[in-house]
């Protein structure tokens, strides 16, 4: 018998009664999403993938206008693969992480040459460009009803709380995928990869989870364990590295601007930039970079400067002005009402705001 004051552990039911559990709740309280076919339609493939690749690393909120105004331009694949890289870029600008978009056209050509249908298994997917382990399983479970967990953040917080799992983020990561992949019913395996979606974006939220609300609550351990609210447990962040750079910001007597274009691979890989030295560990002194402007002009600076975060680094950049004449420099000269139609990602666009003050 259970001593008084020790929390009781509830035994986990069955897979099949918890994926029950969890679909029944589904069909009251699926959310209604652009990209998702309704009840009982069959889904689009390209739907499903576009919006995979778009939510990496982005919010639901964030993608529903992108998502609308993609499919309104591009409303099917091979529209998509004809398209230009620029437009795609263009239309992508403000979603972040530009190598998702080059992939995404890049994939869109791939699945066109090969008769416009993606394959309908995870290793065929993930053969793809910009289709990993997790984008696979989703486009699998959710267009082709594979069983097949899709395991992201949300879905790994779910499954360590659900049983109670203590260990840190990311060396929990195997076992909460096993827990996840146990759980997929052989029968609608995509709206179940999709109510684990919505379970773990609308109820068992990072902070203050809904466990009122919660198909799973009588059989959650965190939950009658009170610890809900601190699991998943991750392994301390380690500081981001910063690093510095100096931006020029050349106008002409016409009042256009010079931009570049950022080499194909790499960070912001094809988009446009205002021209800046590297970006470094150390600042630059002003002579410094003057030293590595395009071309010599009377550089001066502009005050304030531009912070930005990516990924793997913080980022601060100086700007460095100046009018000049006729002047050659590698690059395209664009005329201010010209720029908004540029593929520029957010920190060049933050850039051109604090020049332009
Ligand atoms: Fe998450 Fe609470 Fe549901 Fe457990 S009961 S899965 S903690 S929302």
């Amino acid at each position: 018998m259970a001593g008084y004051g020790v929390p009781r552990r509830p035994s986990i039911p069955d897979p099949a009664r918890l994926a029950g559990q969890l679909l029944a709740w589904y069909d009251r309280h699926r959310r209604v999403l652009p990209w998702r076919a309704p009840r009982g339609a069959a889904p689009d493939p390209y739907r499903v993938w576009l919006s995979e690749i778009m939510l990496q690393q982005t919010t639901v909120a964030v993608v529903g206008p992108y998502f609308r105004r993609f499919v309104a331009r591009w409303p099917d694949l091979g529209s998509l693969a004809r398209a230009s890289l620029d437009e795609v870029l263009h239309a992508w600008q403000g979603l972040g992480y530009y190598a998702r978009a080059r992939n995404l056209h890049a994939c869109a050509q791939a699945v066109a040459a090969r008769g416009g249908r993606f394959p309908a298994d995870e290793a065929g997917l993930r053969e793809l460009p910009g289709i990993g382990a997790y984008t696979a399983a989703a486009v699998a479970a959710i267009a082709f009803g594979a069983r097949t967990a899709a395991v992201d953040g949300n879905v790994e917080r779910v499954m360590a709380r659900l049983y109670a799992v203590r260990t840190r983020l990311p060396e929990a990561k195997p076992r909460l995928r096993d827990l996840a992949a146990a759980l997929v019913p052989a029968a609608r395996s995509g709206d179940y990869a999709q109510a684990a979606m919505d379970l773990g974006a609308t109820v068992c939220t990072p902070v203050k989870p809904k466990c009122g609300l919660c198909p799973w609550r009588a059989a959650c351990r965190a939950h009658a364990l009170g610890i809900a609210e601190i699991l998943p447990r991750r392994a301390p962040k380690k500081a981001k590295p910063q690093r510095h750079g100096v931006a020029f910001w050349a106008v002409n007597a016409k009042g256009a601007v010079l931009l570049r274009r950022r080499p194909e691979k790499g960070l912001l890989g094809g988009m446009m930039e205002v021209p800046s030295t590297a970006w470094r560990a150390t600042p630059w002194s002003e002579a410094e970079a003057k030293r590595a402007a395009p071309f010599r002009a009377r550089w001066r600076r502009v005050p304030g400067a531009v912070r930005h975060g990516f990924t793997h680094f913080d980022l601060e950049l100086e700007i460095l002005a100046a009018r000049v004449n006729g002047r050659r420099a590698p690059g395209l000269w664009v005329a201010p009402g010209r720029i908004k139609d540029q593929a520029l990602p957010s920190l060049m666009k933050k850039v051109i705001a604090a020049a332009s003050r």
